[in-house]
């Protein structure tokens, strides 16, 4: 029997996701992010897990501000990103671009995406075929960018582009409904795109999560994940472009959308 990385996902803040992973054999749980502690601690109490760890993505409220509150109460050790060990409360544990640890019997690496912010990084159980990308991937969109140059995340999707198609994507908020309208406005002949969007209308009428995501549905419906795709570029204006200008263009658009 293969020891499953147990994933519980749940809403909180307006709009955010918070995860608890969990290793049963080894009885280890990682909060991935912290966007609110006491959500976090009904979680905790719900599952009947210990928190163990915390493993920040990057340094907004949204995702560290609860690090303090749950590390007071359990003790649990803080990883952040080494380049912005600063900015993340209560950090213990500093990791970089290529590092991996083991959480229970599961490795993690750790892959630095700074765009969003300068100092963001990425979660990747490639074993489990799961990741956890903060505000860098989303459903058909990528974080904004606040500190990092187009360059800069066009480079950090590219590293998550090179994961197999059934990579299950957890991106820390529910934007699916925003980014797929945007994403209409510049891919409107994709067929893949004009599909998802009736599934997201469904599951969001229900009030269901469209998180996770998944790479391969990214790849092919995601505007930011599509800009090496040349019938992609030409619907910009930009035919024959390198990606990162046609990259760089969809993020613009959607600044102003
Ligand atoms: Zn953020
Ligand atoms: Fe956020």
């Amino acid at each position: 029997m293969i020891n499953q990385l147990q994933v519980h996902q749940f809403a909180c803040l307006s709009d955010n996701y918070g995860y608890l992973i969990h290793d049963p054999v080894h009885k280890v749980t990682a909060a991935i992010d912290t966007p609110d502690a006491d959500a976090y601690f009904a979680e905790l109490d719900k599952m009947g897990w210990r928190l163990t760890h915390i493993f920040n993505t990057h340094h907004h409220a949204d995702h560290a501000g609860g690090n303090l509150a749950l590390k007071e109460m359990t003790g649990c050790e803080i990883t952040g990103a080494a380049n912005d060990a600063h900015r993340i409360p209560g950090i213990d544990v500093r990791v970089a671009d290529g590092d991996f640890f083991m959480f229970g019997d599961h490795r993690i690496d750790v892959l630095e995406t700074p765009g969003h912010t300068t100092g963001h990084i990425v979660f990747y159980a490639s074993e489990q075929n799961m990741a956890f990308v903060g505000d860098t991937l989303f459903a058909m969109g990528c974080g904004r960018l606040f500190e990092g140059s187009a360059e800069m995340m066009w480079n950090s999707l590219s590293k998550l582009l090179n994961w197999p198609d059934e990579t299950q994507i957890y991106c820390a908020h529910e934007y699916t409904m925003a980014n797929a309208k945007f994403a209409l406005s510049v891919d409107a002949n994709n067929a893949d795109l004009q599909n998802r969007m009736q599934d997201v209308i469904k599951l969001r009428n229900d009030n269901i999560p469209t998180v996770p995501t998944n790479m391969g549905i990214e790849r092919r419906t995601n505007p930011f994940l599509r800009a090496l795709d040349a019938d992609f570029a030409e619907g910009l204006g930009l035919a024959g472009q390198p990606a990162v200008e046609v990259f760089a263009e969809a993020r613009r658009r959607k600044d102003n959308f």
